[in-house]
C-alpha cells in the first residue's frame, strides 16, 4: 500500500471509528488560511461548533482535535434538549500572529458553501470580531457582538450552568441544595471560573482559588474574599468539590489517588483523561462526577437563543434544565450502577436514535 492510500485510509478509519459524518479541509494559501472543519451527526439539527485556532505541531494532532471536539458538541447539544447537531472548526496557526480579516472572511466562505450543515461560534484563539468578519460571507455564525445583535459573552450562562449541576450533586451527596457552609476549589479563574466564583461567594461557599497566571489569581481572591492555592496543592486539598475550570484530563491516573472531594463539577471540557476508565475509578472512590458536557451547556444554549431569537430570559430558563438533566444523570447511573458519564452517554445515545426512527417517517 502507497504512503498517500494509507493516510486516506486512516483519515476514513478515524470518522468512522467516532461515529463523523463529514471533514473538510479549507485551504486558501492567499490568506494563508489552513483549517478543517468537522461534522460530527446532524440528527437533531445543523451542527453547531466553535472555531479553534491553534498552533497545532501537525496537521494529524488538529485533525484528532476537531474530531473529539466535534463529537463532544453532539452530546452536549443532545442532553440539553436542543436541536443541534455537533461540529466543530480548527484553524491551523497562531491567533496572536497568523490572523486577519482576510482569512476569516476567507474561512466564512468555506463555511457558506456547506449551505447551513455548519455553524461557528468562537472558541479558543478565536473572538466576537473574527465572528463578525465571519459573519460577513455568511449568515451560519452565532456569537457576535451584543452590539450587533448577538448574544455577546457565554461565560456567565455556562457558570450558571456549573453551579446548578454542582447543586445537583451537593442534593445528592449531602441531602440539600444548599451550597452554604460547603468548600468548593476552582481551578483556572479565567471567564467562566470567575463568574463561578462569583456565584458561590454569593451563597456563603467557601472558595479555593488556583491559576497559572499569578496576577489574575490575587485580584480575584481580593475581590470575592477566596483563598488563593498554589496548582500543585489542589489535588490534595480537602474540601468538598473540585471544580475544574481551566484544562482537560485533569482527573487521571495520578490526581485520583489523592483526591478527597466528594463531587467533581466544573467547565473544562473532557475533564476525564480517559471516560470508562477513569469514570469508574471515581464510582469506585464514591466521588461524584457531574458530567461536563452536561454541566457546561450553557454557553452552547447561549449560542442556540442567538440563533433562535430567544432573550436573555429564556436562556436562562434553558440552563436552569440543567438541574435536572444532572438529577436524572445521576438517578440513572444509581440505578444502573455506571459511572454518571456513561449514563450520560446512554441518555444522549438514545435521543438520537429515537429522533432518527421519527425522521425517517413521512
Ligand atoms: P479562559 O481562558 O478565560 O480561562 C482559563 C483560565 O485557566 C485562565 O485564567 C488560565 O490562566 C487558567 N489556567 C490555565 N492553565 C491552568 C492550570 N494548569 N492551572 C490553573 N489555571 C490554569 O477560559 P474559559 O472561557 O474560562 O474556559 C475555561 C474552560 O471551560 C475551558 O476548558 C473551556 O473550554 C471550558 N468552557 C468554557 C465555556 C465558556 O463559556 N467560557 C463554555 C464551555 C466550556
Amino acid at each position: 500500500m502507497s504512503a498517500k492510500s494509507s493516510v486516506v485510509t486512516s483519515i476514513l478509519d478515524q470518522l468512522s471509528a467516532l461515529g463523523h459524518k463529514k471533514v473538510v479541509y479549507c485551504s486558501d494559501p492567499d490568506t494563508g488560511l489552513k483549517a478543517i472543519i468537522a461534522i460530527h451527526d446532524t440528527t437533531l439539527g445543523p451542527a453547531l461548533g466553535g472555531t479553534r485556532m491553534w498552533n497545532y505541531a501537525t496537521e494529524t494532532e488538529a485533525l484528532e482535535d476537531v474530531l473529539r471536539l466535534s463529537r463532544s458538541m453532539t452530546y452536549k447539544a443532545a442532553i440539553t434538549g436542543l436541536n443541534l447537531g455537533g461540529g466543530k472548526a480548527v484553524i491551523i496557526g497562531d491567533s496572536r500572529k497568523g490572523k486577519s480579516e482576510a482569512m476569516m472572511r476567507s474561512f466564512g466562505r468555506f463555511i457558506k458553501n456547506l449551505n447551513g450543515e455548519f455553524i461557528t461560534a468562537e472558541d479558543l484563539g478565536t473572538t466576537t470580531r473574527d465572528m463578525e468578519y465571519i459573519g460577513m460571507e455568511t449568515k451560519h455564525v452565532t456569537g457576535v457582538p451584543e452590539s450587533i445583535g448577538g448574544m455577546g459573552d457565554p461565560s456567565p450562562a455556562t457558570a450558571k450552568g456549573i453551579f446548578l449541576g454542582m447543586k445537583a450533586c451537593v442534593k445528592e451527596v449531602f441531602g440539600t441544595d444548599t451550597l452554604a457552609g460547603r468548600s468548593v476549589v476552582v481551578q483556572g479563574i479565567g471567564n467562566a471560573g470567575e463568574h463561578l466564583v462569583e456565584l458561590l461567594r454569593q451563597e456563603n461557599v467557601e472558595v479555593f482559588i488556583s491559576d497559572i497566571n499569578e496576577e489574575r489569581l490575587h485580584q480575584v481572591a481580593r475581590k470575592y474574599k477566596a483563598k488563593p492555592v498554589d496548582a500543585d496543592k489542589i489535588f490534595g486539598l480537602d474540601v468538598d468539590i473540585y471544580a475544574p475550570c481551566a484544562l482537560g484530563a485533569t482527573v487521571n491516573d495520578r490526581t485520583i489517588p489523592r483526591m478527597k472531594f466528594a463531587i467533581i463539577a466544573g467547565s473544562a471540557n473532557n475533564q476525564l483523561a480517559d471516560e470508562q476508565v477513569h469514570g469508574q475509578l471515581l464510582l469506585e472512590k464514591n466521588i461524584l462526577f457531574a458530567p461536563d458536557y452536561l454541566i457546561n451547556a450553557g454557553g452552547l444554549i447561549n449560542c442556540y437563543s442567538e440563533l433562535t431569537g430567544f432573550g436573555k430570559k429564556r436562556t436562562m430558563q434553558l440552563t436552569e434544565n440543567i438541574y435536572d438533566a444532572t438529577r436524572n444523570v445521576i438517578k440513572m447511573s444509581k440505578a444502573d450502577k455506571i459511572p454518571t458519564i456513561l449514563a450520560a452517554n446512554r441518555i444522549v445515545e438514545k435521543r438520537i436514535s429515537d429522533i432518527k426512527k421519527i425522521k425517517s417517517s413521512f
